[in-house]
This record gives C-alpha cells, sequence and structure tokens, in this order.
C-alpha cells in the first residue's frame, strides 16, 4: 500500500461573509508512495495548502478518506489524530522559527512537546544539527541566520520526531535561486539518506524539476494530471 492513500477527497468551506461555498479541494484521489519526493504543482488558490492540511489531518475533508501510513485519519479520534501528526514533518515558507529561541532550542521544541528526556534530547538535537551543517550555530538566534539557513533549521526540526513523512509548503518560496538549490540538495538527502518520503507543494516548475520523482498537477482542487516528472513536463 501507499504511504498516502486520499480517496475522494473533497473540502469545501463557508464563507463567513457571503454564505457562499468555496470549493478547496474536489474530489481527489492520489497516492504518495513510500519513498518518493512527490511534487505537487499548481497556480495560487489551487487547493495545494488544503490538500498538505488534509494529509496531517489539521483539517477533514468534507468528504472522502486520508489514510496515512496504513492509519484512516479521517476515521480516529482527535487524540489519535494528535499522536498521528507527530510522525509527519512539516516546513513551511516563513520557516515558522521561535525567535526567542535558539536553533539547538528550536529542533529541541518537538521533543520537549513528546516528553522526550533532556540527555537523549540534547543529543538528538547535535545530530540533527550536524545532519543540516548548522551544529557551529546551535546557540543563534533565527534573526542571525540567513533565508537558506532558517529553513536549514526548519529541517532540522521536523526532522525531530523521526517522520516517516515530510511535507513542504512552498518551502523555497521565499528564497534566492542559489538558496533554493542548497535546500532541495538537502531534501534530497533526507530522502536517499534517511527514507524519508516527501511532498513538495510548489507554484515553482523549477523546484519540483529538480527534486521530484513524480509529480501532481492541480487547478481549481483537482488533480489534473499525474506522472512521472519527465512525462508530466515534457513539451509536446
Ligand atoms: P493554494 O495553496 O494552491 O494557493 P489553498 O489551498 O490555499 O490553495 O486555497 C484553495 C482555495 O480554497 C482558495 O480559493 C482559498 O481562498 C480557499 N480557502 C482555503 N482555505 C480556506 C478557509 N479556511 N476558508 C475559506 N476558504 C479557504
Ligand atoms: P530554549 O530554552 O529556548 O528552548 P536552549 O538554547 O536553552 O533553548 O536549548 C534548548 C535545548 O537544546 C536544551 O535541551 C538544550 O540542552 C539543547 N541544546 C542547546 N545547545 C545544544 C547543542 N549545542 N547541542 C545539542 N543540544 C543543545
Amino acid at each position: 500500500p501507499a504511504l498516502v492513500e486520499l480517496r475522494g477527497v473533497s473540502k469545501h468551506y463557508r464563507r463567513a461573509d457571503t454564505g457562499e461555498t468555496v470549493v478547496a479541494v474536489e474530489d481527489v484521489s492520489l497516492d504518495v508512495h513510500q519513498g518518493e519526493v512527490l511534487g505537487v504543482i499548481g497556480y495560487s488558490g489551487a487547493g495545494k495548502s488544503t490538500l498538505v492540511r488534509l494529509v496531517n489531518a489539521l483539517e477533514l475533508p468534507s468528504s472522502g478518506t486520508v489514510t496515512v501510513g496504513g492509519k484512516e485519519l479521517t476515521a480516529i479520534p482527535e487524540k489519535e489524530r494528535r499522536l498521528a501528526r507527530r510522525k509527519i514533518g512539516m516546513i513551511f515558507q516563513q520557516f515558522n522559527l521561535f525567535r526567542s529561541r535558539t536553533i539547538a532550542g528550536n529542533v529541541a521544541y518537538p521533543l520537549k512537546v513528546a516528553g522526550v528526556a533532556k540527555d537523549e534530547r540534547d543529543r538528538r538535537v547535535a545530530e540533527l544539527l550536524d545532519f543540516v551543517g548548522l551544529l557551529e550555530r546551535a546557540h543563534a538566534y533565527p534573526e542571525q541566520l540567513s533565508g537558506g539557513q532558517k529553513q536549514r533549521v526548519g529541517i532540522a526540526r521536523a526532522l525531530a520526531g523521526n517522520p516517516e513523512l515530510l511535507l513542504a509548503d512552498e518551502a523555497t518560496s521565499a528564497l534566492d535561486p542559489d538558496t533554493t538549490s542548497e535546500v532541495l540538495a538537502l531534501l534530497r538527502r533526507v530522502n536517499r539518506e534517511l527514507g524519508v518520503t516527501i511532498v513538495v507543494i510548489t507554484h515553482e516548475m523549477d523546484a519540483v524539476r529538480q527534486i521530484a520523482d513524480r509529480v501532481a498537477v492541480m487547478e481549481n482542487g483537482r488533480v489534473v494530471e499525474v506522472g512521472d516528472v519527465y512525462d508530466v513536463f515534457a513539451s509536446p
């Protein structure tokens, strides 16, 4: 079975002001295979972020089922969903680091929340910072780092709980092209060396070309095409 299975997933919102229904995701059936990097590409408003929030069960679909690692997230109580979410790493466009915490403190944070003892936490934080090449900046604060370094911290933090799945939502959209390539190369290592399955959400075709094995194209809430990067992007 695939690591992530979306079956007939729709998400409709009701606009508070007009009462109008907004279709964010419409009848999406999609697999994310174990060990792959899947790119999800589409214009702004296509439904990509909503799809991510459905996969990590921050939102429940209006209809359809979401299964991650054999667990149907749409069929379990919220308490269990919260635990399942800890096994899913997330990185964001704006990095979402705590300004008031050091780099080590940011990476340690999810481990603290999960109740990991201090010795084990310190060991793990050092290992993660070493992996992303920032061990010597452990005591720096986020504002002292470049954008690329901040995203490397974001990646280290996302890996803290040993996730099987990493969701990257526009993770390189705030970065210049060189830094983007650097961060994508790191994500590749996360995939190849750590065996983490990755979903990269982006509007940047180049990013998908650089990193993805397969790509899903979203338009108006629907997945209109899915396949190998070379097939989907081949010129007619
Ligand atoms: P993308 O990530 O591709 O830019 P989104 O998933 O953010 O797309 O949004 C898809 C559509 O759903 C958009 O029309 C957006 O305005 C709408 N939408 C997303 N979240 C909400 C929400 N919480 N309430 C109302 N509409 C929403
Ligand atoms: P905060 O108190 O804001 O969470 P700290 O900088 O005090 O941030 O450190 C948070 C955690 O990171 C602690 O568990 C600490 O022991 C650990 N830590 C700090 N520096 C390092 C380091 N160089 N290598 C590994 N772990 C570290």
